[in-house]
């Protein structure tokens, strides 16, 4: 492709001067920019072969889901400025901050999402299991930069289980704005996709969701409008941040784990979600998903089902940004 440009570009020059291969003064035409939607991962230690080859699954997996940002998303990141963001993503605030003490930015396009991953024996309480979220996010709150942490410990138990794959992505959808903090970013401010945060009404507002959710089957519309509920339970790093568990039960985003063996779907309401956030996606990934028997608070009731969280909570904790990036400005 760059050679054929090149030709072109020769031949429209030659109209005017003589066009030599061995002129000392070509210039080779920068490559374009990709738009393509990318996710880069930095492993900020050496990571176990598991480890790596479920990030390598997810990455591929939502690559496939997210194809591109919304107009104008891949960035660039002077050196300087990826000095100075490499500054503000290293520390460790009050509230946590990103603490991303040994990162470093490249510098460059950044069309998608770079997002720094470790597993480690650690993650600060003996109840957590894993640490995600954005660090860094763009004007408009779309991330550019995150964090993915897993207990080494738990790496193994789930891939016997068959869900580490499913968990992990469940994780690198925080990443990628699936949280309440970007849900109240997103389209803006003013109209965003939450409503009622903190309250137990909270619900999420985005309208390709909600189609995506009216086509579940059984069709209890009440469910999906006018909005959708989030997680009313759990405290934060739960509350808000979910799909609500004692509706959608089984669903990928929902804040709790699943029996072994019990499948967790990446639905086309999650899929809708991604889209109501800026991304273009490819919806016909959506994995079948049905509402379970009893699907809206009332009917749960009439089932004899506690309206509450009937699996495992996921033990996590979900990182907010620590700044905006502004090309040129300190953070
Ligand atoms: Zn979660």
């Amino acid at each position: 492709m760059r050679l054929s440009r090149s030709l072109v570009l020769c031949s429209m020059v030659g109209v005017l001067a003589a066009c030599s291969s061995s002129s000392p003064t070509a210039v080779t035409p920068a490559p374009p920019v990709s738009t393509r939607f990318s996710i880069q991962v930095i492993f900020l230690s050496t990571p176990s072969a598991a480890f790596q080859l479920a990030m390598d699954s997810v990455v591929k997996r939502l690559t496939a889901i997210v194809t591109a940002g919304p107009a104008g998303y891949p960035i660039s990141m002077s050196a300087a400025d990826a000095a100075s963001y490499t500054t503000t993503i290293r520390k460790t605030t009050a509230n946590g901050g990103c603490g991303l003490g040994n990162a470093t930015l490249p510098s460059g396009a950044y069309p998608g999402i770079v997002i720094f991953a470790q597993d480690t024996a650690t993650l600060g309480s003996a109840q957590i299991i894993a640490q995600a979220g954005p660090c860094l996010v763009r004007t408009g709150g779309l991330p550019i930069v995150a964090s993915m942490r897993f207990r080494t410990d738990y790496l193994a138990p789930l891939a016997t289980n068959n869900q580490l794959v499913d968990v992990m992505t469940h994780e690198m959808l925080h990443t990628l704005g699936f949280n309440s903090t970007i849900f109240g970013t997103r389209p803006d401010s003013i109209n965003p996709l939450i409503t009622g945060a903190g309250t137990n009404t909270t619900a999420f507002r985005g309208s390709n969701a909600k189609i995506a959710c009216l086509t579940f089957s059984p069709t209890v519309s009440a469910t999906c409008s006018p909005t959708i509920p989030l997680e009313n339970t759990g405290g934060s790093g739960t509350a808000d941040d979910h799909w609500r568990e004692s509706i959608f039960k089984t669903e990928l985003m929902t804040g709790t784990i699943e029996a072994r063996g019990v499948k967790m779907p990446l639905s086309a309401m999650t899929i809708g979600s991604l889209a109501d956030m800026g991304y273009t996606v490819t919806a016909s990934l959506a994995e079948p998903y049905t509402l379970p028997v009893g699907s809206s608070p009332l009917m749960n009731l009439l089932a004899g089902d506690a309206p509450a969280n009937s699996g495992t909570p996921i033990p996590e904790i979900i990182t907010r940004a620590v700044a905006v990036f502004r090309p040129g400005q300190k953070p």
